[in-house]
């Protein structure tokens, strides 16, 4: 049987897929994409961290996502009951971008695929990749197109951007289980009409339930007078609660005082969606012929945005030795690229499990932090989880216990 021969063919089109593909075009590599959705298409995860804007730039599409018009943001901020803080990322420990963008990921990941096929990457959209084989010399993908009928590709190497399709994880029993229980988000779009002079459209607000802090709220204002707006909790906290979604997320918006106020002329008119067990991992990045991607590898957890951001990083890291692979030089996966991107990705674990326990809460909503300690905290907010310089990157468990200890006894911190 005659298999299309192609050098490198990428299972998805989201960011994880377009970065590295149009990477790898710019090195000169013939880049495949096989997207299995029509875009524009709905995505989840619309506030981005500065330090993705750094591997748009490499993949020279840092001009149309400049010029498309999308929210500018500077931060993060925070409120519990009456407490609010803030973090502006153009003040951090890191160098590097400050400011970023909170996007419509319908839009922006369709310009973002528009920008790696300007570049020369060929993308077959509705072609859903069903059937891998890697035992032979070369892997072996079997594609389905939406008329129904197959083929087969032969390519040199294989990378899974198919974020939570997790085609290889899946076809290559490489599921592993996530360190974190199941939560659910239940989310929207809405028209705001926030009124309060005191919102800050430019920064992500996350709010903590006033009663159960593992419960929490995004609100990511869009530059077209609309928000993202969604609710991250656990099966029991749900329990008591609406069927209906937008019953139910109203429900918990109603016991945030502050997003009550915010949020009381809004309009709500998208039917709210719900998507659970989203965190996953898997027991290898990378095995002959294949690396993982962005979501198809491990997803932590929502609350700290980092989610494009890891993706962006594991697409360039990954074009960097595959290219270096093709050219035939030796490219060791495990070292150049499972072991370092882990590191950064370990980094986001620790202050995710510090956010559920509460301890990484005490230190964000502390009132009298150094602002040197909080501009260190505030690059790793802003995505820069790989720099080794930042103390609170370099050793994240034990500097995370001191200051929770230093903050519950209100101490300079
Ligand atoms: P995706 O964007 O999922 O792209 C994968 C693509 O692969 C899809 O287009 C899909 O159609 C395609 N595909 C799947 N299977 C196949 C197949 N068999 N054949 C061909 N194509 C296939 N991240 C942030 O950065 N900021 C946030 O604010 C944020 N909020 C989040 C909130 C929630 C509740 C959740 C669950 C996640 C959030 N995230 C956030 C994470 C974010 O959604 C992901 O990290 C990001 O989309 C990963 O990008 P990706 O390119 O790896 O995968």
């Amino acid at each position: 049987k005659a298999f299309e021969q192609r050098s490198v063919v990428i299972i998805g089109a989201g960011p994880s897929g377009a970065i590295a593909a149009a990477l790898l075009k710019r090195k000169g590599h013939d880049v495949l994409i096989l997207e299995r959705q029509r875009f524009p298409r709905f995505s989840i995860g619309e506030s981005l961290l500065s330090h993705c804007l750094d591997f748009i730039d490499e993949a020279g599409m840092l001009d149309a996502v400049q010029a498309a018009g999308f929210q500018i943001k500077h931060g993060a901020a925070f409120a519990c009951a009456e407490r609010y803080t803030e973090f502006d990322f153009r003040d951090k420990f890191t160098e590097g971008f400050g400011s970023t963008y909170q996007v419509q990921r319908a839009d922006f990941d369709k310009l973002l695929a528009d920008q790696a096929a300007l570049q020369g990457v060929e993308i077959r959209y509705e072609e859903e990749i069903i059937a891998a084989d890697f035992s032979q010399a070369s892997p072996r993908l079997q594609a389905r197109r939406s008329d129904g009928s197959d083929y087969a590709i032969e390519a040199d190497f294989v990378l899974d951007a198919s974020g939570y399709g997790r085609v290889l994880p899946r076809l290559l029993d490489l599921e592993a289980p996530s360190g974190f229980p199941v939560r659910r988000a239940v989310f929207t779009h809405i028209e705001d009409r926030i009124a309060d002079p005191d919102f800050d459209r430019e920064k992500i607000l996350i709010t903590t339930h006033p009663e159960w802090r593992d419960v929490w709220y995004w609100t990511i204002p869009f530059s077209n007078g609309r928000c993202s707006l969604g609710v991250v909790a656990s099966a029991e906290r749900y329990q008591g609660r609406p069927d209906d979604l937008d019953a139910c997320l109203r429900a918990f918006v109603s016991e945030a005082p502050n997003l009550r106020r915010i949020l009381a002329n809004a309009v709500w008119d998208t039917p709210a969606r719900l998507i659970g067990g989203y965190s996953a991992n898997v027991k290898a990045l990378h095995g002959p012929g294949f690396a993982l991607l962005g979501n198809a590898a491990e997803f932590l957890d929502p609350v700290f945005s980092s989610g494009v951001t890891i993706a962006m990083r594991s697409s360039s890291m990954a074009a960097a030795v595959l290219h270096r692979q093709l050219s035939g030089e030796t490219a060791d996966w495990e070292t150049e690229f499972a072991i370092p991107l882990k590191r950064g990705v370990d980094t986001f674990r620790t202050y995710v499990e510090g956010w559920y326990d509460g301890s990484f809460q005490d230190v964000i909503y502390y009132p009298h932090a150094q602002p040197e300690i909080r501009r260190m905290i505030s690059s790793i907010l802003a995505g820069y989880a790989w720099d080794a310089k930042n103390p609170y990157v370099a050793e994240p468990k034990r500097r995370l216990r001191v200051l929770a200890e230093l903050c519950a006894n209100g101490a300079p911190a």
